[in-house]
């Protein structure tokens, strides 16, 4: 960087990454351009299209007009849908005051810490998470405190150690359940252990992305800390949104739930940036929440089935080791045993960066574990056809068999 750029450019713009899955979805994008055959498992999103009726709701609303400027942070017919889902879905009593929507969960998330963090501050997040978690609470001027789980606790906080991980600067606990990136879901009686915790320690807030609610397996149940623990109501902010759960990433509409002066706060910040979320992306998101639901658990389903498959491929390739996501559509690959082998082109595997940046020479782009907070992984989605994830499995065989 010349010396005119780091004038031009904040300290805080300088914090700020491009995340492990965008860059690997980036990188597969310019070989594809430029011809090579690469398979791309690194986005998260579904692969399915939106339901027609949300379409057609979105068509109806734009030509009724409904195309101009909106509150801040939602219509009531927005609200009013987001209330009844709570209510419906999770046992959540919510006020329209209580709710928030923006362009996406993540602008949402980026509100809340905007609007809560002040230099210093530390966020807990357990490892693996999602990358903008970290990210996010950097760019707002906070300390990220990861946590490292583990395989054999399922990837899962447990409540000593988030006691230990609580210190006087703990301003929230980010809870992200199904997660992303390793499928793990909190049970009940997991989160009230957690809140148990919570309740000794009146100064820490807690986050509930909840994103992946509807991608779950095996026939658990949904919980979320909310419903579990409504003493700690007034210190939870909940996530959710419509992307995951009706393949809806691209109309970029998220909401969350929690306290009004928080609620408040983040409608006023939200209109110093992008003001309402798109008009139109606010009235298909009405029809979506209120309308029939069948299809997300037929597309859970799907996810279902392709786990299974890709969990019994991964299984067998030597040097890979997984744990089977009990939700959301991602696998946590452990690559340990690849560490210290050499590829064919003469060079030694030291760090999960190493292995995915050797994946994409044979035609596999996915994110590296160290994005994600825990190494050495890589991250493979299975939002995408059976067909390719088969593909991808016999690409990562036919890499490890070269490994010497
Ligand atoms: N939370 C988690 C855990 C995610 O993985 C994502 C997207 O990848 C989001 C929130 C935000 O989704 P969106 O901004 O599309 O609503």
């Amino acid at each position: 960087m010349g010396q005119a750029d780091r004038t031009l450019l904040s300290a805080r713009i300088a914090r700020t990454r491009i995340s492990a899955s965008a860059a690997a979805a980036q990188r597969a994008r310019e070989l594809r351009a430029a011809g090579v055959d690469v398979i791309e498992l690194a986005q998260g999103e579904p692969d399915f299209n939106t339901p027609d009726h949300v379409i057609e709701a979105a068509t109806r609303a734009m030509r009724a007009g409904q195309t101009h400027y909106t509150q801040v942070d939602g219509t009531p017919e927005l609200k009013a849908a987001i209330v009844g889902k709570f209510k419906r879905e999770n046992g959540l009593e919510y006020k329209p005051e209580n709710i928030s929507a923006g362009a996406g969960g993540k602008q949402v998330l980026h509100n809340v810490l905007m609007a809560t963090l002040d230099p210093g501050d530390e966020v807990v997040i357990p490892a693996p998470s999602w990358v903008a978690y970290a990210d996010i609470t950097h760019y707002a001027g906070g300390t990220p405190v990861w946590v490292p789980t583990s395989p054999e606790s399922g990837f899962k906080l447990s409540a000593g150690q988030l006691e230990a991980a609580i210190t006087p600067r703990t301003k929230w606990l980010m809870l992200n359940s199904p997660s992303n990136p390793s499928g793990a879901v909190y049970s009940a009686e997991e989160l009230r252990a957690l809140a148990g915790v919570l309740e000794r320690h009146p100064a820490v807030w807690t986050i509930s992305d909840d994103m992946y609610e509807h991608v779950l397996f095996d026939g658990r149940k949904f919980a979320t800390l909310a419903a579990v623990a409504p003493q700690l109501a007034d210190r939870i902010f909940t996530v959710n949104g419509v992307s995951k759960t009706y393949a809806m990433t691209g109309w970029r509409l998220g909401y969350g739930a929690g306290p009004v002066e928080l609620v408040r706060a983040m409608a006023r910040l939200q209109a110093q940036s992008s003001l309402n979320p798109s008009s139109v992306s606010q009235a298909a998101a009405v029809a979506a929440l209120n309308g029939p639901q069948d299809i997300v658990r037929e597309r859970s389903a799907i996810f279902e089935a392709r786990r299974n498959a890709l969990v019994r491929r991964l299984a067998v390739i030597p040097g890979l080791a997984c744990q089977p996501p009990e939700g959301a559509f991602y696998v946590y690959v452990s690559c340990a045993g690849w560490l210290g082998r050499r590829t064919p082109q003469g060079g030694t595997l030291q760090n999960d960066a190493d292995v995915t940046a050797w994946l994409l020479e044979a035609g596999l782009a996915l994110p590296n574990g160290a994005g994600y907070g825990l190494s050495p992984y890589f991250r493979v989605s299975f939002a995408a056809e059976q067909a390719l994830l088969d593909r991808a499995c016999d690409r990562l065989d036919a890499a490890a068999s070269t490994l010497s």
